[in-house]
């Protein structure tokens, strides 16, 4: 993983297109890190060009049912695992493979 910090997004904090994890603040905060960790770790498993595209896919299908790419961002399987196991440290060390289709 490479980190580069200071980047200007609006409202999310960190972006990953591995192997790099592009974070808006400066002193990104643990919590923001393990989220991109969560995310490199589902893009390594799934090759990283189709992690894109089953990504693309669903947003697109969540943006269409909300029409609010806010809350589809949020529907989106790799998301919703990463917002929910962001908190817990050793989560990676524990995950099972390919656990973001727990949230389909
Ligand atoms: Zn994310």
């Amino acid at each position: 993983m490479i980190l580069i910090k200071g980047i200007k997004f609006k409202k999310i904090g960190g972006i990953t297109l591995y192997p790099f994890v592009l974070v808006r603040p400066k002193n990104p905060s643990r919590r923001l890190i393990n989220h991109e960790r969560i995310h490199i770790r589902q893009q390594i498993e799934l090759l990283v060009l189709p992690f894109y595209l089953w990504y693309i896919t669903e947003w697109i299908i969540y943006f269409l049912k909300y029409r609010d790419w806010w809350k589809a961002y949020h529907q989106i399987c790799f998301e919703q695992e990463a917002y929910d196991n962001e908190d817990d440290f050793e989560y990676l060390n524990k995950r099972k493979f390919w656990s973001f289709c727990k949230y389909l």
